[in-house]
């Protein structure tokens, strides 16, 4: 149980976290803190958070657990706001989708990794923002993963996994730079195709013959190019080896591709689109 938590950041996860918890009754009080008056307003409404503050270091005065939940490109800024005011028992976590770059915003603004520091990352969202999207079912059901470092005490990291299990997550731990790469293969990347799909075809001169012919392939592939510009481009930025890597090996692969549809080459086809379907089956079941 957690007496006092505070969100930096309500929006679809840190509202979400929120709400489950709240259902949960695994939270005494929730303080949010953002930078605009309506969103937190709202959120208090919607019964996400008990009141807020335009302040982190107030919103985190007291606060038993801190979660950091604002696009990746902020954690750094907003972690040098409640440094100095931090409590040395207060848990600090955070949801960023890559954690190197957390842990280095951490680092950076505290001068070291606190003892109470878990980084970690749920393999849930979808791709609305803000907190009129979040809702308590999110992360049911779904992965966690925390990535601890050596400074992290096992205090800290017990909480933090008690109170994603309290959501009804499946908590997992890694290593930072694992985490890095495998989200850079399954999520980083799948965004970056969808993005450029979706942003080569609105670039064609007929788009609009395109788009009223688009049918549901289309859709379930393109769905997480509607996720949020700012939020894609701080993950970007932020997890920019791993990704070029995985752009790499991507790029490599459909040049094949290419080279296969140009040279008529329906064996080197088949062979790639049966492979392909036995993962996606496997994977689907
Ligand atoms: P979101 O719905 O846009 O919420 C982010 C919140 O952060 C907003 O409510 C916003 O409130 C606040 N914020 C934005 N920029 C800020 C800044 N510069 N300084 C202070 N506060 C700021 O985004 P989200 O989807 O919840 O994503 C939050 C974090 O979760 C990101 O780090 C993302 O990588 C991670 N994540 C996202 C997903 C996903 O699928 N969406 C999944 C897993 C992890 P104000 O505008 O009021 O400040």
């Amino acid at each position: 149980m957690i007496g006092r938590l505070a969100i930096l950041g309500v929006g679809l996860i840190g509202g979400s976290l929120a709400l489950a918890l709240r259902r949960a009754h695994h939270v005494g009080e929730v303080v949010g803190a953002g930078r605009r008056e309506d969103n937190l307003r709202r959120a208090v409404e919607l019964g996400v958070v008990d009141r807020y503050s335009l302040d982190p270091a107030e919103a985190v005065a007291g606060a038993d657990v801190v979660v950091l939940a604002v696009p990746l490109g902020a954690m750094e800024a907003l972690c040098r706001r409640i440094a100095p005011v931090l409590g040395p028992a207060t848990i600090l976590t955070d949801v960023g989708s890559a954690k190197g770059a957390v842990v280095q915003a951490v680092r950076a603004a505290f001068g070291r990794l606190p003892e109470g520091f878990v980084p970690g990352h749920p393999i849930a969202g979808t791709e609305q923002s803000g907190v009129e999207a979040a809702f308590a079912d999110l992360f049911y059901h779904r992965r966690v993963i925390l990535t601890p470092l050596a400074e992290t005490g096992l205090r800290a990291l017990g909480e933090v996994r008690e109170m994603w299990e309290a959501t009804g997550a499946i908590v997992e731990e890694m290593a930072v730079d694992h985490h890095d790469h495998v989200l850079a293969a399954t999520s980083h990347l799948p965004h970056m195709l969808a993005f450029a799909l979706v942003d080569s075809l609105a670039r064609l001169e007929d788009k609009h013959e395109v788009f009223r012919y688009a049918a549901g392939g289309f859709r379930d592939f393109t769905r997480i190019a509607s996720s949020d510009p700012v939020m894609w481009r701080d993950i970007c930025l932020a997890n920019r080896e791993a990704l070029l890597e995985m752009m790499g090996r991507f790029r490599g692969d459909l040049d094949r591709l290419a080279e296969a549809v140009d040279s008529g080459d329906g064996d080197t086809l088949l062979e790639i689109f049966r492979r392909a379907k036995a993962a996606r089956d496997a994977f689907a079941g």
